[in-house]
């Protein structure tokens, strides 16, 4: 039976089998308790070992890191906190871990150390947390989308198609690189490599994912992008997961509205379906808050920020609008920005968004009509030829959680912003097609699932919510 559903029954005398790991064992004069976890539940189940009956010499090695089984009844709990606890007849270590060189002690330990633990991590109650959060927010996302009618589409992981993200994506080749086929110019011959051209790993879904739009209406893919940026922050990865829904007949303010009402769907799911993981991350925040200047600390705790979110509506405003508050604002005046906001059309960093969502309106915010140049080919030009239908949503403590645009329909215009911005266009003859043939208006955005989930855990660091961290320098695990 999983601890989970232990926990929540009142079947006093049932009898039990529970597997897991033991996260510590306390032994007095005449009985031993484990505290056992089984990943099922932030919670442990409290074993009693009676040792008139069970010999403390067979359960020694049943210390913190063990798995073991229990066979045993389920008992009401005098004390524990709980209302179930189980007496053990027998105990099984199934895996022994030598406390000598068990790297996890039941004490906290720092989120730098555990992520050169990445392999045990997950036996910790923060990383047990999240793991089962993020599980909630996969499942609560396809189901959004589902009830609504969208399909999923698996787009392409190698692509022959670099038109997003030169400069920064993983070449894909079976060439041998100590001995590569060269043309008469020098130059690499990839027509002899696995797919007779470039490949790399995609950086976005959402170019195929518009072609199956504008067929199936309302589509959406989930899948691995890969950004060999090298940005060290803490908001950015190399392989990170994306939700890029793309939708028919859709314009830039369906999309915003389409973008609030998933992210307060995903907040609203995870409160109704997380709580016992959220209060627990909500305490640890809080204990690391305290580490903090005052100024520093974040003005709510993580379960009231949460229905804070989905209790107002998110501020939306224009780029021109938000340059114009940044001009003026007290850390531009003071030269606090690493990035001075001197003039329209700079592009926004994150001190940039963040002052907009944390100090100034103090909600999530989504900015409009970015100037052309700073955005990329395919987003729709306004009629001012100067800004386009752009979207990027800005949550507090993160900066953009959500890219986002109308996308140009018209195959002229299309053409000539590929021209401008050297896309060739030659290669992507099979995009522009779907404007020559039955174009219509469409609209899709970008979730960094990510930063959706440094959101939903209170994390601070995007390496503490994936599993499995790939950054500049680091792929261990
Ligand atoms: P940023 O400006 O923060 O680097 P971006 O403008 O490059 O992001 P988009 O290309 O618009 O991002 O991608 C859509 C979404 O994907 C972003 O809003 C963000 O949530 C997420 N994202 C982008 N790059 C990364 C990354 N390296 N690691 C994790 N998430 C990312
Ligand atoms: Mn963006």
């Amino acid at each position: 039976m999983k601890i989970k559903e232990i926990l929540k029954s009142d079947k006093y005398g049932d009898q039990v089998v529970v597997k897991g790991w033991v996260r510590t064992k306390r032994t007095s004069k005449n009985v031993a308790f484990i505290a056992l976890n089984d990943g099922s539940t932030i919670h442990n189940v409290q074993v009693v070992v009676d040792l008139n009956e069970i010999s403390e010499e067979s359960i020694a090695e049943a210390t913190t890191g063990a798995s073991v089984a229990i066979e045993g009844i389920m008992i009401e709990s005098p004390g524990s906190g709980q209302n179930v606890e189980i007496s053990a007849k027998k105990v099984t270590v199934l895996g022994p871990a030598d406390p000598e060189v068990y790297p996890l002690q039941p004490k906290k330990h720092s989120l730098e150390f555990l992520r050169e633990k990445a392999h045990l991590r997950f036996r910790t109650n923060t990383f047990g947390a999240i793991t089962r959060v993020r599980h909630a927010m996969i499942y609560a996302i396809h189901k959004f989308f589902n009830d609504k009618g969208f399909y999923n589409i698996h787009t392409p992981i190698i692509t022959g198609s670099d038109a997003e993200g030169a400069g920064e994506m993983f070449r894909v080749t079976t060439l041998e690189l100590n001995n590569l086929p060269r043309k008469e110019d020098g130059s690499i011959n990839f027509e002899e490599d696995f797919f007779g051209k470039e490949t790399n790993l995609t950086v976005s879904g959402q170019l195929e994912a518009e072609l199956a739009a504008l067929a199936m209406g309302e589509v959406y893919t989930f899948g691995p992008t890969f950004r060999a940026e090298n940005s060290n922050t803490s908001r950015h990865l190399a392989e990170f997961w994306m939700i890029e829904p793309e939708m028919a007949f859709y314009d830039i303010h369906d999309d915003m509205d389409l973008a609030e009402e998933m992210l307060k769907y995903l907040i609203r799911y995870a409160l109704e379906n997380c709580m016992d993981d959220l209060q627990f991350l909500s305490k640890r925040l809080q204990e690391e808050e305290k580490n903090k200047k005052q100024e520093d600390r974040a003005p709510m705790e993580l379960i009231e920020k949460l229905k804070f979110v989905l209790e107002n509506d998110f501020e939306r405003i224009t780029y021109t609008e938000a340059i114009d508050i940044l001009r003026d604002s007290k850390p531009n005046k003071k030269g606090k920005f690493q990035f001075p906001v001197d003039k329209w059309g700079v592009d926004m960093q994150s001190e940039h968004e963040r002052y907009l969502v944390e100090k100034h309106f103090q909600k999530p915010v989504i900015v409009t009509g970015y100037p052309k140049e700073i955005k990329a080919f395919y987003m729709k030009v306004n009629e001012d030829n100067n800004t386009v239908r752009a979207m990027d949503v800005l949550f507090p403590g993160i900066g953009e959680i959500i890219g986002g645009s109308q996308r140009e329909e018209k195959y002229d215009v299309l053409l000539k912003r590929m021209e401008e911005m050297s896309v060739p266009a030659e290669e992507m003859w099979w995009y522009l097609e779907t404007r020559k043939f039955g174009t219509v208006p469409h609209a899709g955005f970008g979730l960094g699932f990510e930063r959706l989930m440094l959101f939903v855990t209170g994390m601070g660091n995007i390496r503490d919510v994936i599993p499995f961290p790939r950054t500049p320098q680091n792929a261990e695990f």
